[in-house]
């Protein structure tokens, strides 16, 4: 049977009792992935995208764009098939624009909303190149003023948010449009046309468009024209009295949606319609020119794409007054039917005895236990809290502990709003279509829990995450979880790759959680270290993976000094470091003797001549080039090399503290390779500082210019180094695992 709009296209319910969404059995997926569980149907997605971006054609002369509310629910994947629509991105807080970047959402299509921006908030807007902000009140607008002058920024476009004294007839919590608001500029009280003259008279803004959203599940189209009309009015008044010209006008989003059949139709046609009419109608009469218009949508797009599934728990039958049937969600995941009275409808699905493949032509068994009297129930959460009801009074065939329920219109302002409230885990989404289904967003899980508490007492959890690059692989322990470092003995055994996790060493960090991000480096033997380049290019992906670096570039400060990381992707799977100064200097690196530079200094070393160049990149290195030292082929020679001499170099008495081996060749003028003993690690497959040192000692030596490319046995990394020895590393990182070390018992 197919169902109604109340759920996703192509929805159906099939003769055993299953629900199919997206092609996929409801409750395989509830079995698969646990619940609560949101399914979000990709048809639907596509379909309610192009509903909007049709009827404006149809009923709008001038340009316009359809923009995505991320408050309604937003995710990487959401963002990315929205991007992908062609949709621009409405955003009201650091954390949705920070979510929208990280998809590759592009900035010049999201607009920046919220009536209480920070600074950093405006500053993180600006730098990252949004499209519009929007400016909500004076302060802000001060603020932005301000900070767009100090970035030397000129013409930043943004829009004003007006409150146009419309009230919309929804719950009081969703109003946003009447004077009684804390959202925009009003214009009954001349504050709008106060920010108009600001706005214009400003050198770094360009005023080019007015905004207002009166409310949220609105199904009165004519409140929704009235407020677009009413900001076109506006505009040909500012045009009168100051010379002010739109360019874009935005009436915000509220379009409603039928929650259940006792609520209206709510065809996206008819309110497009009516809002199109409105400003072309007003625009018309005040001889405007028709500006590009902009709707911002949210439940209206994403809504209908969502169902909730729950498992049934607990009955409780008080005779003569009410049976609840609890589910295993509730408030936590849910939480507007409390919040400002949203109802909801639900269908329930047996626990066994379901068909498991898609209905085909052929008449499924009909089940007899479906065929059931419908009782009275409410539909209660499982959260401690007497408010907590998801379906007050529904009619429904008997539910048992085990079935399923089944909530649609479920995919608006649920998952955004989910709090981990009695410690529940958020649920995950799943996104469904042509019979597959892919998770979105994981469920939380106990360790998510607790992965931000800090604590004095027993350790949160010993979490890590490892990443390698190049064949070197690192464990970051993050501070949170371990509020000091190991000590050396665990070092080496987390490192151990028999008896733990294994890893070339442990990065620490950050040891404050603002830049410069601090980091310790410990080598497998537990010794401590200054730097390296590709632990710190592992720091900078664990950084930006976790949100921690917000930005792309950012400073890292590890015992050698400060550095800059610049994420050269979204992932984080290419990274750059600007590395600081090569220094040759005897002192700096250090080496004993009189202040020199080390180049081509004769050595005896296990009783064989070795000729060294010596550099520091915050960290010790000796540079053997093979051909002054062997005969033999590259690579077997320089492997040999580094095996027997590698351990006599790193501690000759010349190197008071030790120091990394380097056998190298020149293959050309841009490409070294190098076989690689580390200090505190031996032999290695890769290092970003040896890296770094062979291609400086082979450009000071003349045998090399920059760049230069250095190939190791774990692979390549690209080194620039400028006239002053300055040196930029770029080479890949990918992730390896996530866990958490065990106490050794
Ligand atoms: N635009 C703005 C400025 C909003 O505040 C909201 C919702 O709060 C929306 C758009 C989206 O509203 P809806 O999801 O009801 O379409």
């Amino acid at each position: 049977m197919e169902l109604d709009d109340l759920w996703p296209v192509g929805a159906r319910l099939d003769q055993s009792g299953e629900l199919w969404l997206g092609g996929c059995a409801a409750s395989t997926l509830a079995e698969g992935l646990d619940t609560p569980l949101y399914v979000f149907d990709e048809a639907t997605l596509h379909d309610r995208a192009s509903a909007y971006r049709e009827a404006l054609l149809r009923h709008y002369p001038g340009v316009a764009r359809t923009a995505y509310a991320a408050k309604a629910y937003l995710c990487l994947e959401i963002a990315r098939i929205f991007a992908e629509e062609g949709l621009d991105l409405d955003v009201v807080s650091g954390g949705e624009l920070f979510v929208a970047l990280r998809a590759g959402f592009p900035a010049g299509r999201i607009n920046f909303h919220g009536n209480n921006k920070s600074r950093a908030e405006l500053a993180q807007a600006i730098d990252s190149g949004v499209g519009r902000i929007v400016v909500d009140n004076f302060a802000e607008l001060k603020t932005l003023i301000e900070l767009a002058g100090s970035r030397g920024v000129s013409r930043l476009p943004v829009w004003l948010r007006l409150s146009p004294g419309i009230q919309a007839h929804t719950h009081t919590h969703i109003q946003t449009g009447h004077l009684d608001s804390k959202f925009g500029f009003p214009i009954e009280t001349g504050d709008a046309e106060a920010a108009v003259v600001l706005a214009m008279a400003s050198a770094v803004l360009e005023l080019v468009g007015l905004h207002a959203h009166i409310g949220s599940q609105i199904y009165d189209a004519g409140a929704l024209a009235a407020a677009a009309g009413r900001i076109a009015g506006f505009a040909a008044e500012m045009g009168r009295h100051l010379g002010f010209q739109l360019q874009e006008l935005s009436p915000g989003g509220g379009w409603g949606v039928r929650m259940t059949d006792a609520d209206p139709a709510a065809p996206i046609e008819l309110y497009v319609a009516a809002v199109a009419g409105a400003v072309t109608g007003a625009c018309r009469s005040a001889g405007l020119k028709l500006p590009r218009l902009i709707l911002e949508p949210g439940r209206s797009l994403i809504a209908q794409a969502g169902v909730a599934l729950y498992r049934v728990g607990a009955r409780k039958e008080i005779s003569g007054v009410r049976t609840f049937v609890s589910v295993d969600g509730g408030i936590a995941d849910n939480i507007r039917p409390a919040l400002y009275g949203a109802s909801y409808t639900a269908i329930g699905l047996r626990s066994s005895g379901n068909s498991t493949s898609p209905p085909t032509g052929a008449a499924p068994q009909k089940d007899p236990e479906r065929i059931q009297p419908l009782e009275r129930v409410t539909i209660s959460g499982k959260f401690c809290e007497s408010g907590d009801v998801l379906i007050r009074d529904i009619d429904l065939p008997r539910l048992e502990p085990g079935d399923l329920l089944a909530v649609p219109m479920a995919g608006a302002y649920t998952l955004s709003m989910a709090s981990n409230y009695n410690m529940a885990p958020r649920p995950a989404a799943v996104l469904v279509g042509g019979g597959s289904a892919r998770v979105i967003q994981r469920r939380e899980r106990y360790a998510d829990l607790v992965a931000r508490d800090l604590t004095t007492g027993r350790r949160s959890g010993a979490f890590f995450r490892k990443y390698q690059a190049l064949g070197n692989d690192y464990i970051v322990l993050d501070p949170v979880d371990w509020p000091e470092p190991p000590d050396e003995r665990e070092i080496q055994r987390i490192c151990d790759r028999h008896r733990g996790v294994g890893a070339d060493g442990i990065l620490w960090g950050p040891t404050a959680r603002c830049q410069p991000f601090g980091l310790r480096l410990f080598n497998p033997d537990g010794s401590e270290c200054e730097t390296s380049g590709n632990g710190l290019r592992i720091f900078a992906r664990y950084l930006w993976e976790t949100g921690l670096s917000g930005a792309p570039a950012f400073a890292i400060a590890s015992p050698a000094g400060v550095v800059v990381a610049h994420v050269l992707d979204q992932e984080g799977g290419s990274i750059a470091i600007e590395m600081g100064r090569l220094s040759f200097d005897s002192d700096a690196i250090p080496v004993s003797g009189p202040p020199r530079e080390v180049i081509g200094e004769e050595l005896i070393v296990d009783g064989r001549r070795v000729i060294i160049n010596a550099a520091t990149i915050g960290n010790p290195h000796c540079v053997v080039f093979l051909e002054e030292i062997a005969a033999g082929s590259w690579p077997d020679e320089a492997r040999r090399a580094a095996h027997e001499l590698g351990p006599h170099l790193e501690r000759h008495p010349m190197f008071a503290s030790r120091t990394n081996v380097q056998f190298a060749r020149a293959v050309d003028r841009h490409t070294v390779q190098i076989e690689i003993w580390e200090r505190g690690a031996g032999y290695t497959l890769a290092s970003g500082t040896s890296s770094c040192a062979a291609a400086g000692i082979a450009i000071k030596t003349g045998r090399c210019e920059s760049p230069v490319t250095v190939s190791m046995p774990g692979g390549s990394m690209l080194v620039e180094v400028d006239a002053s020895w300055a040196v930029r590393l770029t080479g890949p990182v990918t992730t390896v695992c996530t866990g958490e070390i065990l106490e050794n018992s």
